[in-house]
């Protein structure tokens, strides 16, 4: 009925089927996704899952070889530099320099963006009072905390009005309140599209939706609410040291299919807590710890990978 382009074009960034090698490394396996205008995208993966690697063909820093992406319904492998306009990107990595003032790194993001003269100054002025960082506009970058830092680089990331950012681990490095901060600041920005990666479960309760990426391919997508509420009821954890033969014996036990994770059994059921007492009862001493709690992002992670989110791809 509706025209794929058209609906496309409603989109803030429509990627299908994009991979990457490092050599014999794939790094990303075929992944697909669409972004809506305005949205909070988080892309949550372990360490080496390929979020950074997904960045950088987004923001056209590495060539995009396979796959299509589309952004604000432009291709991006034609029409790039007028979607770098469109587009402000903050790396993992700092890129600050750390020998000139926040204004003036302000100030040498702006000329990179070709902005100059008194429209460029009237916009630095604005970014330092949105980002809470006038008081500090002539600090040199190098005398300043991680937490006001990161605030800096997005403040330069966002200076030419982008109508999308990309956000690699905003909060590398900052504090909890920092990273609050930080979020209340990009929640104020009324219309701007959100794409930020982490590995935080924390950080990515800010999305409206997230990606969930593992080993270079999506094991999982949706709101965090939903995420987890298909996998319903609670979680049960057995800490113990003999997971693996604990797990047996509690499947006999329960009539449940546990999962065996190093060092932990975890049983999903819609009561759980009802299971604790026949746990403690049966196995007492072999037991280190036991808990029941709603599924987290964690949970919902491990439902479809059979590891942990802290664990190494
Ligand atoms: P993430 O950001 O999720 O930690 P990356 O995209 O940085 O993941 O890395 C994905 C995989 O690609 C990892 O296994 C990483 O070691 C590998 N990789 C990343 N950059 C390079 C590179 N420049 N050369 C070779 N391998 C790389
Ligand atoms: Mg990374």
């Amino acid at each position: 009925m509706t025209n794929p382009n058209a609906a496309q074009a409603e989109c803030a960034v429509h990627a299908e089927g994009v991979a990457h090698r490092y050599g014999d490394h794939q790094a990303l396996a075929g992944v697909d996704f669409s972004v809506g205008r305005g949205e909070r995208r988080g892309f949550l993966g372990p360490n080496g899952s390929g979020k950074s690697t997904l960045f950088k063909l987004l923001a056209t820093i590495l060539p995009l070889g396979a796959g299509k992406v589309s952004v604000f319904g432009q291709d991006l492998a034609k029409d790039f530099a007028a979607i770098r306009r469109r587009i402000g990107v903050v790396f993992q990595s700092p890129a600050l320099d750390r020998k000139l003032s926040v204004r003036e790194n302000l100030t040498y993001g702006g000329h990179l963006q070709g902005m100059r003269g008194r429209a460029l100054a009237a916009r630095v002025d604005e970014m330092l009072a949105v980002g809470n960082l006038a008081d500090r506009a002539n600090d040199v970058v190098g005398t300043l905390s991680g937490g006001l830092r990161r605030r800096v680089e997005i403040a330069k990331g966002l200076l030419h009005a982008p109508d999308l950012v990309l956000l690699d681990e905003p909060s590398t490095g900052l504090d909890p309140s920092a990273r609050q901060d930080l979020w209340a600041f990009l929640r104020a920005q009324q219309g701007l599209t959100v794409l930020f990666t982490t590995h935080l479960m924390e950080e990515a309760e800010e999305a409206d939706r997230l990606t969930i990426l593992d080993r270079g391919k999506v094991v999982a997508e949706g709101a965090p609410d939903d995420l987890r509420a298909e996998l319903g009821g609670e979680v049960l954890q057995i800490h113990c040291a003999d997971a693996e033969q604990l797990g047996h014996e509690v499947d006999a036990l329960l009539g449940v299919q546990a999962q065996v994770l190093p060092g932990v059994v975890r049983v999903e059921h819609d009561h759980a807590h009802r299971l604790v007492a026949q746990v403690v009862d049966r196995f007492g001493d072999r037991l280190q710890r036991v808990s029941v709690a709603p599924p987290s992002l964690e949970d919902v992670f491990i439902a479809r990978t059979g590891h942990r989110l802290g664990e190494e791809a």
